[in-house]
C-alpha cells in the first residue's frame, strides 16, 4: 500500500503561521517594531496609511548589510529559530525572518537598510558596511528588485497592500478607527517594556502621537495615561539575589491617587514583552485588597526579567501566555514589592519634599508624593516620630508635622486602617458571659453569624443567644448593635471592616496630643496606610515647598516679614 500521508510543504506551514500571527495592522506594527528593538533601535518612527493598508517602520537600529537583506525574508532565515526558548531570550524579542517571510505572503514588502558603523564586520572588500540598499521582495521572499539607496544607518520596512491577495481577510476586520486604537495600544504596550525608546507615530502623513524616552517605565507612564501625574506613582527596581539575570521592575499607582474602573492598567511583561499571566495578575490584585474603592482596579505595571530556563515552555508555547517554573517565588516577590511601595516610611516623607508644582492648594497637595526610583534600601524601621502630632482641627483631623511640611490625617479612617489590619492579623472570637440576646433574626442572619465564627443558638421563641463575639467588640456598649450589623451579610473581611469601623475613634472626638501621636505612629506602621479599607484617602499632604510657593515666600526674603 502506498501511504497517502504527506508532510505539509514548509511554505504552507508558514502561510498558516502567517495567518495566525499577522491578522491586523496592529500585528504588522508589532512584528516590525519588535524587529527594530531586536536591532537595538532607540528611535522608531511608525507611519500608517490605513486606507491603503500600508505600514512603514523606520528605526536607527544596527541595520543589515546586503547579504542579510537578501536573506531577510526567505523561508530559509526562519532556521534561526532553534527552540522556543530562543523566542524568550532576554535580549531578543523575535527573529527577523519569521515575520518578514510571512508578510511576503500577505502583502508587498520593501526594506531599505544600512548597517551602522558600530557593528559592521570586517568587510571582504570595499566599503559595503557603509552603503544602504533597497530590496523589494516577492511572494515567498524572493528578490524582485535590489539597488543602492541613500539612507541613514538603520532600517526602513514598508508593508503595502496588506491582505491585498485575500480581500476576505480585510472584510473580517474592524473599522479603521478601531484598528488604529489597536495600533496605539500595541505601541503603548511595547513602549512600556522599552521606555528608553523615542517614538514618533504618523497617520496619513500627519503626526499622530509621540512618546519621549524615559529612564524607567514609571517615568514613561504619565505620557501614556493622561490623568496620572508622576507623584501618583511609586516605582521599585529590584535585582533579585541568587541569580545573575533576574530582576523585577514594578510601578504602582498609589491607591489614594489613582485607580481604574477596568483592569486595563494591570500589566505584566516578561523579558521585554507584555504577557498574559493570570496568576501574577491575581497576586497583584490581592496585594491591593481593601485599599481601593469598590469595583475599582489598581494601576500596576510589572516587568520581570527572567532567565529563559525558568519559564515553562511545555504548558503553553504561545507568544502571549506564560507560565513560570517557580510561580510561588515570583508571587512572593511581587507581593513584597507592592507592599514596599505602598508603605509610608521616612523615604516617602523625604521624597515628598521634592515633588510639587504651583497650582491650587488642593491640586498641589494631590500632586506631591513619593517617586522613589531606587528604594532598594529597606524601609527605615525608625519611622516613629517622623510625623509629629501638633494639633487637631474640628476634632476630626490630626495635624502632623514632618521635616518636609505637614499632613492632615483623618482620625477615624486612620484608626480604622490600624484596627482593620490588626483584625486581619489576629481575628479572635472570645466568649461572652452573660450571652447577648438578639431577637427576630432570619435564618440567613443566623448562618451569616455562624459563618464568621460566632457561637449562636436558639434561646426561645424568636430569640437567639450569642455566646462568643469578636474580641474587639467585647467591651463595647453597642456590642449587640454591632453583632446585628455583622449578621446583615458579607464575608469575613466585610465583617472585619465593619468591626474596625465601629471600633475606630469617631470623628468629632477630641484627642490629646499623646493620643494623636499614638494613632500617627500606629498608622505609619500599617501595610496600606494610604487608604482606608473602603478605599478612601487617609491623608492630605501639604509640602513645605508648595506652602512656600503659595505664600510667595521668595517675595519677602530679606525684607520685613522676619524670615
Ligand atoms: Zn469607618
Amino acid at each position: 500500500m502506498v501511504s497517502t500521508i504527506q508532510v505539509l510543504p514548509k511554505e504552507v506551514v508558514h502561510l498558516i503561521t502567517a495567518g495566525e500571527v499577522i491578522d491586523s495592522l496592529a500585528a504588522v506594527v508589532r512584528e516590525l517594531v519588535e524587529n527594530s528593538l531586536d536591532a537595538g533601535a532607540t528611535r522608531i518612527v511608525v507611519s500608517l496609511w490605513p486606507e491603503q493598508w500600508r505600514v512603514r517602520v523606520a528605526d536607527n537600529g544596527c541595520g543589515m548589510n546586503l547579504e542579510d537583506l537578501q536573506q531577510a525574508a526567505s523561508a530559509h532565515s526562519t532556521s534561526k529559530i532553534r527552540s522556543c526558548a530562543d523566542l524568550w531570550k532576554i535580549t531578543s524579542l523575535g527573529f527577523r525572518g519569521e515575520a518578514l517571510h510571512s508578510l511576503t505572503t500577505l502583502a508587498e514588502l520593501e526594506i531599505l537598510s544600512r548597517p551602522s558603523a558600530r557593528i559592521s564586520v570586517p568587510l571582504t572588500g570595499g566599503t559595503e558596511g557603509e552603503v544602504g540598499w533597497r530590496v523589494v521582495y516577492g511572494h515567498g521572499g524572493q528578490i524582485l528588485e535590489q539597488q543602492v539607496a541613500a539612507i541613514a544607518p538603520g532600517t526602513v520596512v514598508t508593508v503595502s497592500n496588506l491582505f491585498g491577495s485575500c480581500i476576505a481577510r480585510r472584510q473580517g476586520l474592524p473599522t479603521v478607527a478601531q484598528q488604529m486604537k489597536a495600533v496605539q495600544a500595541t505601541i503603548y504596550q511595547i513602549a512600556l517594556c522599552h521606555p528608553q525608546v523615542a517614538w514618533q507615530v504618523w497617520q496619513n502623513d500627519r503626526e499622530w502621537f509621540t512618546i519621549s524616552p524615559a529612564p524607567t517605565m514609571g517615568k514613561l507612564i504619565p505620557q501614556l495615561l493622561q490623568q496620572v501625574r508622576p507623584g501618583d506613582l511609586q516605582e521599585l527596581q529590584l535585582e533579585l539575589p541568587n541569580s545573575q539575570q533576574n530582576s523585577l521592575n514594578i510601578v504602582v499607582g498609589l491607591p489614594d491617587r489613582c485607580h481604574r474602573h477596568r483592569p486595563d492598567w494591570l500589566r505584566v511583561a516578561v523579558n521585554g514583552r507584555m504577557v498574559k499571566a493570570p496568576e501574577l495578575e491575581q497576586t497583584i490584585l490581592g496585594a491591593f485588597h481593601r485599599t481601593l474603592p469598590r469595583d475599582r482596579y489598581p494601576v500596576c505595571c510589572l516587568h520581570l526579567l527572567i532567565c529563559p530556563d525558568q519559564i515553562n515552555w511545555n504548558r503553553n508555547p504561545a507568544k502571549t501566555e506564560i507560565y513560570l517554573n517557580d510561580l510561588s517565588y515570583w508571587q512572593q516577590q511581587v507581593s513584597q514589592a507592592i507592599e514596599q511601595t505602598l508603605r509610608i516610611n521616612s523615604d516617602t516623607i523625604q521624597e515628598a519634599v521634592h515633588t510639587s508644582r504651583v497650582g491650587k492648594l488642593i491640586k498641589v497637595a494631590e500632586e506631591t508624593g513619593a517617586y522613589n526610583t531606587n528604594p532598594s534600601t529597606p524601609p527605615n524601621p525608625a519611622t516613629s516620630h517622623t510625623l509629629k502630632a501638633v494639633g487637631q482641627v474640628n476634632n476630626t483631623y490630626i495635624v502632623a508635622e514632618h521635616p518636609g511640611g505637614l499632613w492632615l490625617v483623618e482620625q477615624h479612617i486612620a484608626h480604622e486602617r490600624i484596627l482593620y489590619e490588626q483584625l486581619c492579623d489576629r481575628w479572635q472570637i472570645v466568649p461572652v458571659e452573660p450571652p447577648i440576646i438578639l431577637y427576630q433574626l432570619s435564618s440567613v442572619q443566623v448562618s451569616q453569624l455562624q459563618r464568621i465564627g460566632l457561637d449562636i443558638e436558639p434561646f426561645g421563641e424568636q430569640l437567639w443567644a450569642i455566646r462568643s463575639v469578636p474580641a474587639m467588640l467585647q467591651q463595647r456598649d453597642d456590642c449587640a448593635d454591632a453583632i446585628l450589623e455583622l449578621s446583615r451579610g458579607g464575608d469575613l473581611q466585610t465583617a472585619q471592616v465593619a468591626v474596625a469601623c465601629r471600633s475606630a475613634i469617631r470623628n468629632g472626638t477630641p484627642l490629646s496630643l499623646p493620643e494623636m501621636q499614638q494613632i500617627l505612629d500606629d498608622w505609619q506602621r500599617t501595610r496600606n496606610p494610604r487608604t482606608c479599607p473602603h478605599g478612601r484617602p487617609i491623608f492630605l499632604s501639604l509640602e513645605e515647598s508648595s506652602l512656600a510657593r503659595f505664600f510667595r515666600r521668595h517675595w519677602v526674603i530679606g525684607k520685613s516679614h522676619g524670615i
